[in-house]
């Protein structure tokens, strides 16, 4: 491809880009495709000789865009949201086009040196004492491995590293019925075993029992156990869930446990400052995680993992074949030793375009919109007698099921909410999935796209009813 043509190949798709994301309310929110029907319109072999891209953009718009579902949509209530904006799309094209590969500080200076400083801007915005330092890991589930074998290292005295898992006493981790399902993966990819990985219960509103942490934490030493790591939640993926951070933390100080706090979608909000309560003794963690990929505009990936003690990290990490030495390594952090992956994406930049582009005022305003649609949902739910919530509404996420009179049986509901789910899902105009609070399948509404309005969610909540009174 020429420059010129790249030129005019780049301007076309700029202009499908913006007509895409001004109609993108035109599409079904889930794809509506059925498995196996994109990869029948794929050819099964490669072409041998390139073929013109205005071919290529063609089949694109006829065979790709049909199998995707639109995360960008005002009416994508699943799961969390896994947000872009103008501003970070923009950058992502810079990222892109410069394509560097910032592993080391010399292999791209102001990649490093911009993450350290937005990541502390971002430290800033969420009210986080000064003393943590950032960096940007792919997902929230990398930042928990990090933090398991940072405390599973530092309990040891880096000696798994040295001598494996063998030469020590098993180790135990502890985090609550409703951590995310990373928690366990995590503790797997770690070496530690199921056999040592502690579900903690919660209370009524959801939260980690404390007393019940420190039975366990007790049981565990005096079975010869070595208690490591505690994972609290900041906004649970279930019904979003916040442990009592203070007290847990005061614990993890006493036992000398490492505290790692996941508050993958939750910490967002914290920009606002009347959702800091959340965060009450965050000075006691050893390391933090939220994404701005979920709830701050910013495309993925781009999770902000923050650390007490980043030598831990690192030497917990790095390795130093000749090739990757570097002159400046004392001066200067080299964040390929911060996580598992060498190579890295220059991903501070949009986290820079999208700050500077809406000031933490314009992202604050559309947080609190969203909280405020939450609400308003909630409230909507309440007052029809055929549904109920099932869960205390936490920020923009509700948990609710349709309970029309007459039917009691809480498997003939569990039936009947899940078979209302997938209509609705297969109907195409609003997205939700699923969950279970109490053991019992209830509908999980989670507001948060950059572009969702109160008509989208009027709109949502009309379909539900219409759909639920069929
Ligand atoms: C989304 C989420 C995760 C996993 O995030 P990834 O970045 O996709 O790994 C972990 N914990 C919570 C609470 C989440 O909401």
């Amino acid at each position: 491809m020429t420059p010129e043509e790249f030129r005019r190949h780049a301007h076309a798709m700029v202009d499908w880009m913006a007509d895409f994301l001004d109609g993108v309310e035109q599409h079904p929110v889930r794809a509506q495709t059925r498995p196996g029907e994109i990869s029948a319109r794929l050819p099964e072999s490669p072409p041998d000789m390139g073929e013109a891209m205005e071919t290529i953009f063609a089949d694109f718009q006829r065979d790709v865009m049909p199998g995707i579902t639109h995360w960008q949509h005002p009416r994508f209530f699943a799961y969390f949201p896994a947000n872009s904006s103008p501003p970070s799309v923009l950058a992502e094209m810079l990222t892109a086009t410069l394509g560097a590969q910032c592993m080391l500080w010399q292999t791209s200076p102001a990649a490093t040196e911009m993450e350290t400083r937005v990541l502390d801007w971002l430290r800033q915005m969420v009210g986080m004492p000064r003393g943590f330092t950032g960096v940007i890991q792919d997902s929230a589930s990398s930042a928990i491995l990090a933090a398991i074998l940072t405390a599973r290292e530092k309990a040891t005295g880096w000696g798994v590293n040295a001598e494996g898992l063998k030469a020590h006493p098993p180790m135990a981790i502890y985090t609550s019925e409703q951590t995310h399902s990373a928690t366990e993966k995590n503790v797997k990819i770690a070496g530690l075993g199921l056999a040592g990985f502690r579900k903690i219960p919660v209370d009524d509103a959801f939260r980690l029992r404390v007393d019940s942490l420190e039975a366990a934490i007790e049981a565990d030493l005096a079975a010869g156990i070595r208690p490591v790591c505690v994972v609290a939640s900041i906004g649970g993926t279930g019904v979003g869930a916040v442990d009592p951070l203070r007290a847990i933390g005061e614990l993890c100080r006493r036992y000398d446990i490492f505290l790692h706090v996941d508050a993958a979608w939750a910490g967002s909000a914290l920009i606002c400052p009347e959702h800091r309560w959340m965060f009450d003794g965050i000075e006691l963690a050893d390391s933090v995680v939220f994404n701005p990929h979920k709830w701050l505009l910013t495309n993925f990936d781009c999770s902000a993992h923050y650390v007490k003690d980043p030598d831990a990290l690192v030497r917990t990490f790095s390795i130093l074949p000749e090739f990757l030495k570097s002159r400046e390594a004392d001066a200067v952090f080299d964040y390929r030793d911060w996580g598992v992956p060498l190579g890295r994406r220059f991903r501070a930049l949009k986290l820079w375009f999208v700050i500077r582009s809406y000031g933490v005022e314009g992202l604050r305003t559309i947080i609190r919109e969203h909280v405020r649609l939450g609400g308003l949902f909630a409230a909507w739910v309440e007052a029809d007698p055929d549904f109920e919530i099932m869960a205390p509404p936490m920020l923009s996420l509700i948990n609710f099921r349709f309970h029309p009179s007459g039917v009691d049986d809480p498997a003939d509901l569990d039936r009947l909410n899940e078979a209302l789910l997938h209509r609705i899902n297969d109907d195409g105009r609003i997205y939700l999935t699923q969950n279970r609070v109490g053991g019992r399948y209830v509908i999980r509404m989670s507001i948060g796209q950059t572009r969702t309005e109160q008509r989208h969610v009027e709109e949502g909540w009309a379909v539900i009813r219409e759909l639920a009174s069929e």
